[in-house]
């Protein structure tokens, strides 16, 4: 039987991240602290809790719809450059999901890539750079070689949890050439990216709900 991300564990996922990122609120806010204007933290609380509150009203529809509409609640609640990114990365999500009430390991696969290329086309950022992008691309890179090679779906996103895990951890010694933290130089290695952290929460969750999922 094809494993499938059902719309209730995309819900769930949602969820999930939400409530990561407020036990891990301050953390990234410390992160933020470091190179940057300490409100990462409370930026991404701000945009998830309204993210929550909204598919707590909502009822469902389709998984596009379901992921474009948390893409514009990100988009006009977290604020800074994060909330323009996040925004993107789940509107591109969206447009590039089926209208159906569940996504197959490749559409997920190809919806998590859109999201993941369309930051990429807005903040500009590489891999190096010290940004989100340093854990996100790798863990959309992994999912699909995994996928490749035969893995089923939670196994294949446990790796790109892995994998993103990896990916924020290498920003440390890094000299930050995207958004705010440039602005420091060379001031800012030493220090985790703050959205990288968050990013790597994002996967995380969706791991945590692929395997949960999996084990109905
Ligand atoms: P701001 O920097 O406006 O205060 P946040 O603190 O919420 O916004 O988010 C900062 C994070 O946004 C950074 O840690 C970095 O990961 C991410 N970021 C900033 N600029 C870019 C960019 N051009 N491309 C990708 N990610 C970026
Ligand atoms: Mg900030």
């Amino acid at each position: 039987m094809p494993e499938t991300l059902t719309i209730d564990a995309i819900q769930q996922w949602l969820h999930r991240f939400a409530s990561e990122i407020t036990t891990q609120a301050d953390w990234l806010t410390e992160l933020d602290s470091a190179i940057g204007d300490a409100d990462h933290g409370t930026n991404m609380v701000r945009g998830t809790a309204a993210v929550v509150a909204k598919l707590d009203v909502r009822s469902t529809s389709t998984v596009q719809e379901l992921l474009k509409a948390v893409g514009m609640t990100l988009v006009s609640t977290v604020g800074g450059a994060s909330g323009s990114l996040y925004g993107t990365f789940f509107l591109e999500m969206g447009r590039n999901s089926p209208s159906s009430v569940q996504l197959d390991a490749s559409e997920l696969e190809n919806a998590l890539r859109a999201g993941v290329n369309g930051v990429i086309a807005r903040g500009h950022a590489a891999v190096g750079d010290k940004t989100m992008i340093d854990a996100l691309e790798p863990a959309v890179t992994v999912l699909s070689r995994s996928l490749a090679d035969g893995r089923q779906l939670h196994g294949s996103i446990a790796a790109a949890a892995a994998a993103a895990t990896t990916g924020r951890d290498s920003t440390e010694p890094l000299v930050a050439r995207k958004g705010r933290a440039s602005y420091l130089g060379d001031r800012s290695a030493g220090h985790i990216d703050p959205g990288a952290a968050s990013a790597t929460i994002l996967v995380a969750a969706l791991a945590a709900s692929v395997d949960e999922g999996n084990a109905r």
